[in-house]
């Protein structure tokens, strides 16, 4: 089964943090026929005192699940350690903006074969971001760029979401791009919007947060979308598509 195909655009949606299985049958059965499923069972926060994930515990729940359930795991690699752990559960790995820089990481990813998906760093230039790149690079996977937006000194959204990346890494290299509108922009009322911007400039998909209650979420709950907006982004993404000469896949 390929990933990112060519004139495709992937949604990949779930909540930020996996905090239990009801959660992620919501999610699946909002979404009947969904394919990709992101969800965090390791998490880095800035406060050691935030939720950091089920870890052990949510590798044991989602391996049930992905017993009756069949759907593509999108999950976040933190450290060594959770490499080795999540690796019979998770099926596209995501290295997270914190973990940009950590070239050890990177360079045990280009041992194995799954794709990942590279978020930019917090600050990276798209210099830094592709050489990063590199390091996970092998013969044997692949890595798609995430654009997730860019520390900036405008403050009424959590970050600068830099289209113009996806421009650049679409003309001048072979990466697929995606786009992460939520931690881009930090607000739910601005998704949509930059959801759209993201498919006419030539973006591969997008990695979107969403959770069956947002206001109980464990983490980014300002940012998740609801169930049935997810299904209104997918439907007018759905509709937008033929005008961009691209499939949307979800
Ligand atoms: C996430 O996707 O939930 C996440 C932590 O993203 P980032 O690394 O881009 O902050
Ligand atoms: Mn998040």
């Amino acid at each position: 089964m390929g990933h990112f195909l060519d004139n495709t655009f992937t949604i990949i949606s779930g909540p930020c943090s996996f905090e239990g299985q009801d959660q992620i049958r919501e999610h699946l059965d909002c979404l009947e026929t969904s394919k990709y499923l992101r969800a965090g069972i390791f998490k880095l926060r800035t406060n050691k005192d935030s939720f950091q994930g089920l870890r052990a515990r949510g590798i044991e729940q989602m391996s049930a699940l992905k017993v009756d359930h069949n759907f593509c795991l999108v999950s976040e690699v933190v450290s060594m350690q959770s490499l080795e752990a999540l690796k019979d559960v998770v099926d596209i790995i995501q290295v997270g903006t914190r973990n940009m820089y950590n070239y050890e990481l990177l360079k045990e990813l280009s041992k194995q074969s799954k794709p990942v998906i590279l978020k930019r760093g917090l600050s990276a230039t798209i210099d830094e971001w592709v050489q990063a790149a590199q390091y996970i690079n092998s013969d044997e996977n692949q890595v798609i760029l995430c654009e997730r937006g860019i520390r900036s000194f405008e403050s009424k959204y959590r970050n600068t979401l830099d289209l113009n990346a996806v421009s650049y890494l679409k003309q001048k290299t072979n990466y697929k791009v995606l786009v992460d509108p939520s931690h881009g922009t930090g607000n739910t009322f601005m998704i949509e919007d930059l959801s759209k911007a993201s498919m006419a400039i030539g973006a591969d998909g997008i990695l979107v947060e969403a959770h069956f209650n947002p206001a109980q979420a464990l983490s980014d709950a300002h940012q998740a979308l609801t169930l049935p907006q997810l299904r209104g982004l997918i439907q007018n993404l759905n509709s937008l598509a033929p005008h961009f000469n691209k499939k949307v896949v979800f």
